[in-house]
């Protein structure tokens, strides 16, 4: 239901013996196996998904019946008991009309049932064209160059891809209006190879939606790879930055923790915990790609059991949170901006603890070391700064 208008959906599979469906077997393409549903499931799964679907019918062929019983989607509740199609996808589209003249729908989506993975988007710009028209296409601009040619071996010449567009479905109509149309077109042909073009036979004007390169027809046998391909992508993850920033102040001592590792020097950072400067802000960096506060957010400095804790359980809780979201990092970048002590000769260790803390490789993870040129507070000598960058992957 949108706007107050009821909308069924008409999932045409009564095609059989495609050339897939020969390569791959007995087992027509709409009932092949999609990253673990039959490609008919996860069309009907779409539309049936929709909230703005009332009704779901699916047109299959007599000897499929079985296959159909056998798809993993609820029954009842919108999803119809399906029809019998007939020889052409033309007859096959009246038979369905016909059966949902009971429910009387005010609009009606035709869609391909080999066009598993159409998306929400699709759907939507189709439904929302038909608020303006009877008659709905979804299309995608056309991105080749198109050649004709008459015998398949010569280029007659070069069509004006420009006025061009790839036709996709769901095709969206003003449901009394499609099935006058299909009625009448029955006495002409069993021909049309989809319902604008019956539409266009007609004279009646039809409008263009938003297509998607996604929504693709299961037609050769690569196709099945590609559209797991995409439903891969379709889970997309997103690439988020955080970034950390430190200081902490020299007091007298034996050495600094910096890294993830131990460095002779005579004076050590003061801090809670071991102070390291260095592990610290790649742990503000990691909570801040995941907007999960800092540091200070999880490990108080107020808390005593944190006193003297090795900066290592803070870093490898972040780089936890990131797995636990889903995720993973993608890489890690700490800059450390001291006089002294020199840490040039110690960025390859420091390296290789970062990158065990965090469970990554190596090569995800960068050290590098600058002074501040004898300025300010780092300048003197009485402490360190730190700045860390850390990019992750989420899912979206
Ligand atoms: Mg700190």
């Amino acid at each position: 239901m949108k706007d107050g208008k009821t909308i069924a959906a008409l999932i045409v599979a009564a095609g059989r013996g495609s050339r897939l469906a020969r390569d791959r077997g007995d087992l027509p393409k709409q009932y092949l196996d999609l990253a673990g549903l039959p490609v008919l499931a996860r069309t009907i799964m779409a539309f049936a998904d929709h909230e703005a679907v009332d009704h779901l019918l699916a047109v299959i062929a007599q000897e499929d019946a079985a296959h159909y019983a056998a798809l993993p989607i609820a029954s009842g509740g919108k999803v119809l008991a399906p029809v019998v199609g007939g020889a052409t996808r033309q007859v096959s589209v009246l038979r369905g009309l016909e059966a949902l003249v009971r429910l009387s729908p005010d609009l009606v989506l035709i869609h391909d049932g080999a066009r598993p993975i159409v998306p929400a988007s699709v759907i939507d710009g189709v439904i929302d064209a038909l608020a303006n028209a009877d008659a709905v296409l979804p299309a995608t601009p056309v991105i080749d160059t198109i050649k004709r040619s008459s015998d398949g071996r010569t280029v007659g010449g070069t069509e004006d891809r420009t006025q061009l567009f790839a036709a996709q479905t769901p095709q969206g109509f003003a449901f009394a209006r499609i099935l006058a149309l299909h009625r009448k077109a029955e006495a002409f042909t069993d021909g049309f190879t989809d319902d604008t073009a019956i539409a266009e036979w007609a004279g009646m004007p039809v409008a263009l939606a938003p297509g998607s390169p996604d929504n693709i027809k299961i037609t050769l046998p690569g196709d099945l790879d590609r559209a797991a391909q995409i439903l891969r992508g379709a889970r997309r993850m997103q690439t988020r930055i955080g970034q950390g920033y430190d200081v902490h102040p020299f007091v007298p001592g034996d050495a600094v923790v910096l890294g993830g590792v131990r460095i002779a020097h005579d004076k050590r950072l003061m801090g809670h915990s071991d102070a390291d400067a260095g592990l610290h802000v790649l742990t503000d960096a990691l909570l801040g790609a995941l907007a999960e506060g800092d540091i200070g957010t999880h490990f108080p400095p107020g808390e005593e059991k944190w006193r003297g804790e090795p900066s290592e359980t803070f870093l490898r809780f972040a780089a936890e949170r990131v797995r636990a979201r889903g995720g993973r990092i993608v890489n890690l970048d700490l800059t450390i901006i001291a006089e002294r002590p020199r840490i040039g000769p110690h960025v390859s260790a420091m390296r290789d603890a970062i990158a065990r803390i965090c469970g990554i490789a190596v090569e995800r993870v960068s050290v590098k070391a600058t002074t501040s040129e004898k300025m300010g507070f780092v300048g003197r000598e009485e402490g360190i700064a730190t700045m860390g960058v850390a990019s992750v992957e989420l899912p979206e």
